[in-house]
């Protein structure tokens, strides 16, 4: 009998979901047990003992919900989890012990690197701003990731007893300075051609440090996605975040 882990992914026919599907099929270790998309039946999840969630915010509370209850794990990068959400979700698996739900808002192990480099250089800079760049069809700004690594920033700030960012601009009609999240200016950028890039940079007097990722294909979330459906089985309740599988 064959030891890979069956696996399902809902939402197969979307961006996210075809590369995912793709990927599980290429991982030895990995069997691809169900394609479920819009208006399928989710069923027994064709006997999958993890899900991969990539849907739509609407739809990804009831599917992972569905998964939980018949004792299938989660590994979820569907948009959209709030604190609401989440506290529902707990709730639920602690009626479920053994089951697993990972909710990845990132699943770029270099994103992840990129707030882990940043949290770690944030209390020696007197100076930091970050600029994100996406496809011009990303309806939402600044991106979750630009603005979860200026919260990041921010705190890392605070805990080392740094005050406010030098700036003696007074004025600033069309605001160019760009967004102030918790503090820290975030400026985000919407170019054709690209797909998620983002540069943190940070300055202290004759020196700069400017930590940069990017993605160029939906192809650099798959490692990531992998790595989930590996572990969440070992991860029995809720985690949030792929980075406290990685130890980052
Ligand atoms: P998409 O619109 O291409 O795909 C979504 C798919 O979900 C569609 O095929 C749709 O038919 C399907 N779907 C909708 N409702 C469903 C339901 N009830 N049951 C089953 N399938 C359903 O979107 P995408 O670009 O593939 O992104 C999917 C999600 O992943 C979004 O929320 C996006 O923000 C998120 N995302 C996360 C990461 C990450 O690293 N965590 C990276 C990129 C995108």
């Amino acid at each position: 009998m064959s030891n890979r882990i069956k696996v399902a992914v809902v939402g197969a026919s979307g961006r996210m979901g075809s590369a995912a599907c793709d990927a599980v099929e290429g991982a030895n270790d990995l069997e691809l047990v169900a394609r479920i998309d819009s208006g399928d039946d989710l069923g027994d999840l064709g006997g999958a003992q993890v899900a991969v969630d990539l849907t739509v915010p609407d739809a990804s509370p009831g599917v992972v919900a569905h998964c939980v209850d018949r004792g299938v794990h989660a590994v979820v990068g569907t948009t959209g989890w709030d604190d609401a959400r989440l506290a529902t979700l707990r709730e639920q698996l602690a009626e479920h012990p053994d089951v697993g739900v990972l909710i990845a808002p990132n699943f770029a192990i270099g994103a992840l690197l990129m707030m882990s480099f940043a949290r770690q250089a944030a209390p020696f800079y007197e100076s930091v701003e970050i600029v994100e760049t996406h496809h011009p069809d990303k309806v939402d700004a600044p991106s979750g990731t630009a603005a979860r690594t200026a919260r990041i920033v921010a705190a890392a700030r605070e805990e080392a007893g740094l005050g406010e960012l030098p700036d003696a601009t007074t004025s600033d009609p069309d605001g160019a300075r760009g967004a102030s999240v918790e503090g820290i200016p975030v400026h985000a950028l919407r170019i054709r051609g690209h797909v998620a890039h983002q540069e943190v940079t940070f300055g202290a007097v004759g020196e700069a440090l400017t930590i940069r990722h990017d993605s160029f294909d939906r192809v650099s979330f798959m490692p990531g996605v992998l790595e989930g459906v590996r572990r969440v089985g070992g991860h029995p309740g809720l985690t949030v975040g792929l980075e406290q599988y990685l130890g980052l």
